[in-house]
């Protein structure tokens, strides 16, 4: 057994894979045979994940505030505090805050063989993501 008392520093994700300011905080990534992945996402308003895929889908669960979420072909869906998302094996989706309000989620990931966590493809574009502001440009 380990309690984890002391996190690594916030990590900002990058302006590859992310749009507007997010920032992870890694919750757990025990070692091997385990492949479990878990971070607490922070997504200021207006930011969101590029869209990408996970080999062994992902779990979120909304701790805080007002998001979306979209899986390719589907509508752009609401989630808020309490929700928890299910996104199957290799399905194509983004992830984020609505253009007005924060948003904080669990995202919970099993590993592939190869370690292998997700895959990232292009940004959403503004015809994608709900009208109501660039993100962190004041309304
Ligand atoms: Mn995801």
């Amino acid at each position: 057994m380990h309690i984890t008392s002391n996190r690594p520093d916030t990590q900002q994700g990058p302006a590859e894979n992310f749009t507007g300011s997010v920032w992870l905080d890694e919750i757990a990534a025990p070692a091997a045979p385990s492949r479990l992945r878990v971070f607490n996402v922070h997504f200021t308003p207006g930011a969101h994940t590029a869209w990408h895929r996970h080999p062994r889908g992902q779990v979120l669960h909304v701790l805080e505030g007002e998001g979306l979420v979209q899986r390719k072909g589907g509508d752009v869906e609401a989630i808020r505090a309490g929700d928890t998302v299910w996104i199957v094996p290799d399905e194509w989706h983004w992830h984020g805050a609505g253009p007005r309000t924060f948003m904080t989620h669990l995202a919970v990931v099993e590993a592939a063989k190869d370690g292998t966590t997700t895959e990232w493809d292009a940004h959403v574009g503004p015809d994608e993501y709900p009208a109501g502001g660039s993100p962190d440009t004041p309304a």
